[in-house]
């Protein structure tokens, strides 16, 4: 990127000069349906913790999709969510080439969708994750964990989404995303987020204790905050289904991956306070982050 860039430090101040889209009269649908692609037989309660957070952050209307096996439980944990039910091959994990068929038409009607967070490494994550970028999806897509193996290699069905896609790795994800040394990413993580925007023209999320957001402009965010307390299993889940709220009510896939980073580490900063420093739980984010929007404001 030869051009000069500078970096904004994310703030509330920062964040007051890109409100959120305004809720005031809208209907559920005005504020969008997130469709949460996300979890597999062994971590199912990652479509949970990220369909909850999607609907904490304002979006309308949640559909969560889980291994049919499964949805029964993840439909009374999350009963405001439509549940789609994922075909399971004869191992017990989803068919991932059935699901595509099941959930093809669903992201043409999703205002934005999330893929991969709690899902299997591995070809038919990434055989789904390009099945529903080269889809007749409309809206902005986050692409978690998972579904960003190997992305880097499958970088036009993202280039193809002109800047519509948010990726929200941690240091290991992205190494395996560039075919990097994950310590040539813990190094240089802004580095390693420029390279990939680079190559998939996508926003892109690295996160680590300190976060760095590019975007496809070669824009720089920084975020210093949160405490370790988010170093948590299932915390970066309830990231990315932030960040699908954001875009579900219509928010710029930057400014969605700005608002998402901060409302999630305030949420723990908030917590640190109330409940103490570590020990808090992933799924005790969500709660905090209607009063931080309303705050923020
Ligand atoms: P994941 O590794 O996908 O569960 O995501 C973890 C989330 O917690 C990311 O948003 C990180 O930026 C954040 N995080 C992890 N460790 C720390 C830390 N030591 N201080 C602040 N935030 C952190
Ligand atoms: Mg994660």
């Amino acid at each position: 990127m030869t051009r000069e860039t500078t970096i904004r430090t994310i703030t509330a101040e920062t964040l007051r000069s890109l409100p959120l889209p305004d809720p005031a009269g809208g209907s559920k649908e005005a504020r969008g349906s997130a469709l949460v692609i996300a979890g597999s037989v062994e971590v199912p309660g990652a479509a949970i913790l990220a369909g909850t957070a999607a609907l904490r952050a304002g979006a309308g209307k949640l559909q969560m999709s889980i291994a049919a096996g499964t949805a029964p439980h993840a439909a009374l944990a999350v009963p405001e969510a439509l549940v789609v039910r994922l075909p399971e091959g004869e191992d017990g994990h989803v068919d991932h080439a059935q699901a595509a068929e099941v959930l093809l038409p669903r992201t043409e009607r999703a205002a934005a969708i999330l893929i991969g967070a709690g899902m299997v490494s591995g070809e038919p994550t990434r055989a789904l994750t390009a099945a529903l970028l080269s889809g007749p999806a409309q809206g902005p897509f986050v692409l978690d964990a998972a579904s960003i193996d190997g992305l880097c290699e499958q970088a036009q069905a993202v280039r193809a989404r002109g800047g519509r896609v948010v990726l929200t790795p941690h240091a290991g994800e992205m190494a395996r995303c560039l075919g990097w040394e994950r310590d040539a990413v813990e190094a240089d993580p802004l580095a390693a987020a420029r390279r990939a925007v680079e190559l998939l023209g996508a926003v892109v999320v690295m996160k680590g204790a300190e976060t760095w957001i590019v975007d496809p402009a070669g824009d720089v965010w920084h975020y210093r905050g949160g405490g370790a307390g988010l170093a948590t299993s299932g915390s970066g889940d309830v990231l990315a289904g932030i960040i699908v709220g954001l875009l579900a009510r219509g928010t710029t896939p930057a400014e969605a991956a700005a608002w998402g980073v901060f409302l999630h580490g305030e949420a723990g900063r908030r917590l640190a306070r109330s409940c103490g420093p570590i020990g808090f739980l992933a799924r005790e984010l969500s709660g905090e982050v209607p009063g931080l929007m309303r705050d923020v404001a």
